[in-house]
């Protein structure tokens, strides 16, 4: 009977998981590069834990099952509550993800028909007890080591999980396991992803693996499971936070932004960041469809404009229609326009040429990626294409420059790293596995589907 187990070392960029496997640290992923190669992939945008789970649990896009970003604000006023009618997956809301996806997908969970997962934060389809972080002791021991700002503490989680996860595996053997170690994006993120305990957080996932690999040899069912470690973002160092919510107020707009969600009247622009380097911007609240950008650009240019001069904004992404995005680059890069017709993607510089890509006509989505992958942004068109499919997706899509971020405030622990923008650094992640496949690996949804392969699903 055959076994996936999808190992996500969540935030670990290709480079550093390189690095500590030329300096002899994790044995256990180093036989895995030595069996199949070290894959380097595309995450999605944006590139944040959450949304970057879909593809590895769904084989889908965020976008096309209803996940456009850590926050949105609902204009159908139809998935979410009154009076503020948002959604953050940051806190309690967590477990509100299951019941925004749409219906149409089915996840991992219930194509294999069985399951035991980690961090998932997509459960649909998997029974309560066979989530191992959706206790109500683990909600507490993880919001006080997160609020705390406890890094040693988070890699204690893991460890704890990597254990308790070894004896489910073993004991149960199910068909599809999902087993998230976030210690690597937690150390990231307060002290940077070039901190030692970094690495220190990578070896527990390389010890979880290696004691995997050892109990299944030693039971005699390794041959039939296929294990992928993979991350779902990269990280780089931010040395400077914008935050978006404050310059609107400042500029004396009724702002709708978490956590200020209530006691706003007639807001004006919602801001709603992920990650905390991309963010969505809602306007024309009022307005139950999208409104494009050809509508709103008499009132709003001049905000477009203001924010192509901030150091922080590296991409502004207008979309005007299902199908056409406008890409505007901060500074005086100019713009460009990304289009879908059918399975082809164009891209027609105009004023400039901010993805760095020249024009593209008619290229399939295999294409996009090849020619994209050296650029500053991997896979840009097919992902900002895919984003702009959502129907809860902002009017304005800001993607940050490598050293900002747009969160200045409300963070339990100060982000001296971040990740969720379209640049290659965030972009590009690393992936490991003991089997091949004839088609190459190229996106992480392409984890997904191999291993559903791997199961005869
Ligand atoms: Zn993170």
């Amino acid at each position: 009977m055959p076994h996936v187990i999808i190992v996500v070392a969540d935030g670990v960029r290709p480079d550093t998981l390189a690095a500590a496997v030329e300096a002899g640290e994790v044995p256990a992923l180093q036989a895995l590069r030595d069996a199949q190669g070290l894959h380097t992939l595309t995450t999605v945008f944006p590139s944040v834990t959450g949304p970057a789970y879909v593809p590895f649990l769904m084989g889908e896009h965020p976008g096309h099952v209803g996940l456009p970003g850590l926050r949105w604000f609902d204009r159908s006023r139809a998935d979410t509550g009154w009076p503020h009618f948002t959604r953050s997956y940051i806190g309690s809301e967590m477990r509100k993800v299951d019941r925004d996806l749409a219906l149409n997908y089915p996840t991992a969970f219930e194509r294999s028909g069985g399951g035991l997962a980690m961090m998932n934060m997509i459960g649909r389809g998997l029974p309560r007890k066979n989530r191992l972080t959706d206790t109500v002791g683990f909600a507490l021991r993880a919001g006080y080591t997160h609020f705390r700002g406890d890094v040693a503490g988070w890699l204690d989680v893991d460890r704890a999980l990597s254990s308790e996860m070894l004896r489910r595996v073993l004991a149960e053997r199910p068909p599809f396991t999902f087993a998230s170690f976030c210690g690597v994006d937690k150390a990231s993120h307060s002290l940077g992803h070039r901190a030692p305990i970094v690495r220190q957080a990578l070896q527990i996932v390389d010890g979880f693996v290696a004691d995997v690999t050892a109990a299944a040899t030693r039971q005699g069912w390794i041959h039939e499971l296929a294990i992928f470690v993979v991350s779902d973002h990269g990280h780089i160092d931010v040395h400077a936070h914008d935050d978006l919510a404050d310059l609107f107020r400042e500029r004396g707009l009724r702002v709708l932004a978490h956590p200020k969600i209530y006691g706003v009247s007639d807001p004006e622009i919602a801001v709603m960041v992920s990650g905390n380097a991309m963010a969505h911007l809602f306007m024309d609240l009022p307005s139950r469809t999208r409104p494009f950008w050809p509508r709103l650009s008499a009132r709003w240019n001049e905000t477009a404009e203001m924010l192509l001069t901030r150091p922080s904004v590296d991409l502004l992404l207008l979309p005007h229609s299902d199908s056409t995005v406008e890409i505007r680059g901060g500074g005086d890069r100019g713009s460009a326009m990304v289009r879908r017709e059918g399975n082809r993607f164009h891209y027609h510089c105009d004023t400039g040429d901010p993805l760095g890509l020249g024009d593209v006509h008619g290229a399939p989505e295999a294409e996009c990626w090849e020619r994209s992958l050296q650029t500053d942004y991997p896979d840009a068109l097919v992902q900002i294409l895919a984003l702009n499919d959502c129907r809860r997706t902002g009017d304005m899509i800001l993607s940050a420059t490598r050293a900002w971020d747009f969160r200045g405030r409300f963070e339990p622990i100060p982000h001296a790293s971040s990740h969720g923008a379209l640049h290659r650094d965030h972009m590009l992640v690393p992936m490991l596995t003991n089997v091949g496949s004839v088609t190459p690996y190229r996106r992480t949804q392409d984890v997904f589907h191999r291993a559903m392969a791997h199961l005869g699903v």
